[in-house]
């Protein structure tokens, strides 16, 4: 039997970003972007371009992404025309390859909050999705309060949707906004839905208020929904959004949807997943959930005794599904077997060749684990593991030494009497025996160290000419008796390929250091810099 097409719609930068504390920059967008077209999502949800200039900026550039990436907005605003309405202009105006209309389907809504009739909320509906049409775009209608509505008002509720559809959208999404149903809930009123819009017209938009809105969109799903929308991690306002980082692992991986549904999402894309979850928990500067499902570095992990032993003999006694599937790993508390087979899948990756019984692996290993246990964080921090590993394998050059460095910080007047704080680098370094001394102002005592560092290098100089940081990163862990720092450091060159290295102190400014020697040396390495 040929499997239907289930289609995946991601909203972590839009729905996700109206979370508190989330900011993404037009750089970290583009990032997420990336990764989450390379996971296979059909829809990317950018942003709600003319509602602000980062989303804006988005939608100007050519991404060269194959993910359908979607702009957002609201349906023309009630008593105007399409054609005298800023914000769907902005909307129509955008690079995207479709729109998503956000619009009431709640009657209690229309009244009270857009303060208009139900006719011209339809009508709205209808001009909306007609402009959009006509401009050539793949057009969703997002129906606002939907379930809320439909209990509601069935008749108005389906009216929204049948609109849309009447008037060319490819989809209408059925949004639990306020959080609030309940997976039977959702599985009866879809069912009643598709009896009106056919299935594969319909999607899903759950929000987490009872935490069932992963059960609530595969509830849709198994009542004819086609399309589940969520979001990396489940970020999202109030409770956030359904997770899909547990949604895909589940249709891909568990007969009742597995056997029915085709997702765009390849078992190889699967494997990615982890490591998508943690680099979204890393932008936004947060610990990765050890707990999560499929992806936490616990969701497989085995104490030691009787179930260890099970484990290795047959897996499947204690787990699930195969953690690698989704990119994670089992985790043996008594085991190192898992661990190195981790480092060897590593090394292999960066393209270091290692016998597997090679001695010097069981050490790199101890190194990993030991530096882990005091906050380095090398799944983060690609770059610095791979020198790690190269120090261990006792293959980086050793290019030149910081003999000694020291950053000053001065709070004084300027010329026009204002407050400043004026950060100073000196840094003493050796190259091929001579010695060089670099001075640098910088905004902040960091930034000055990373000019002075990067300012005189000698013969290296036009090595790392091309590079340049890119994102910056402190979190404080309380580990043991004192706290301690960790700084991560993104860089990039000229040639596009970026890097996250890692440095840990009880100081800032140490652990800072730490993670722009590696950064350089990296480069250099890279490079083929000569010894
Ligand atoms: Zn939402």
């Amino acid at each position: 039997m040929a499997r239907e097409r289930l289609y995946l719609f991601d909203t972590t930068l839009r729905d996700g970003a109206q979370t508190n504390g989330v900011d993404f920059t037009l750089n970290d967008k583009l990032v997420i972007a990336r990764m989450l077209d390379d996971l296979g999502i059909d829809y990317v949800e950018g942003g709600y371009p003319g509602a602000n200039l980062t989303d804006t900026q988005l939608f100007a550039e050519e991404r060269g992404l194959k993910t359908i990436f979607t702009a957002f907005g609201m349906a023309r605003r009630p008593g105007r025309s399409t054609s005298n309405d800023p914000g769907l202009a902005a909307l129509l105006e955008a690079k995207a390859d479709a729109i998503c209309f956000v619009a009431k389907s709640w009657d209690y809504h229309v009244r009270v909050a857009l303060e208009t009739s139900p006719e011209e909320n339809l009508a709205s509906i209808r001009d909306s999705v007609r402009a959009a049409v006509r401009s050539g775009r793949e057009v969703l209608l997002d129906c606002e309060h939907f379930f809320d509505g439909y209990k509601a008002n069935p008749q108005f509720a389906l009216a929204c949707a049948k609109a849309a559809v009447d008037e060319g959208a490819r989809w209408v999404v059925l949004c639990d906004t306020n959080g609030g149903a309940l997976p039977h809930e959702i599985e009866k009123i879809v069912g009643e839905v598709v009896k009106v819009i056919p299935g594969d017209h319909v999607g899903i938009h759950a929000h987490n208020d009872t935490e069932q809105a992963v059960a609530n969109s595969l509830a849709a799903v198994r009542a004819g929904a086609r399309q589940i929308q969520g979001t990396l991690n489940g970020l999202g306002e109030r409770c956030g959004n359904a997770n899909l980082v547990s949604i895909i692992p589940t249709l891909k991986l568990k007969g009742e949807f597995a056997d029915r549904f085709d997702i765009g999402v390849s078992h190889a894309q699967l494997k990615t997943l982890a490591h998508a979850s943690h680099t979204l928990d890393e932008m936004l500067n947060r610990a990765p959930n050890r707990h999560a499902p499929y992806v936490g570095e616990s969701a497989f992990a085995t104490k030691a005794g009787i179930h260890a032993s099970a484990i290795m003999k047959e897996p499947a006694t204690y787990e699930h599904v195969p953690p690698d599937t989704v990119g994670n790993r089992r985790k043996l508390l008594v085991s190192e077997q898992a661990g190195k087979s981790n480092v060897l899948a590593e090394l292999d990756r960066i393209g270091l060749k290692v016998d597997k019984d090679d001695p010097r692996i069981g050490r790199l290993l101890d190194v990993v684990k030991e530096r882990e246990a005091i906050g380095y964080a090398y799944e983060a921090a690609d770059a610095s593991f791979e020198l790690l590993a190269r120090r261990v394998l006792g293959k980086v050059p050793s290019y030149f030494d910081v003999e000694k460095f020291d950053v000053n910080i001065e709070q004084r007047d300027n010329a026009l009497g204002q407050r400043v704080t004026v950060s100073l680098a000196v840094v003493k370094v050796k190259v091929e025996g001579e010695t060089l001394i670099s001075a640098a102002e910088g905004n902040g005592p960091v930034n000055a160290l990373d000019l002075a560092l990067r300012k005189d290098l000698g013969k290296y100089q036009s090595y790392i000419s091309g590079l340049e940081l890119t994102d910056y990163r402190v979190r404080i862990l309380n580990g043991g008796t004192e706290a301690v720092t960790r700084v991560l450091i993104e860089s990039q060159d000229e040639t596009g390929e970026r890097w996250t290295t890692v440095g840990v102190s009880s100081n800032i400014i140490d652990a800072s250091f730490q993670a722009l020697m590696d950064s350089i040396i990296y480069k250099l390495v890279r490079s083929g810099a000569p010894a």
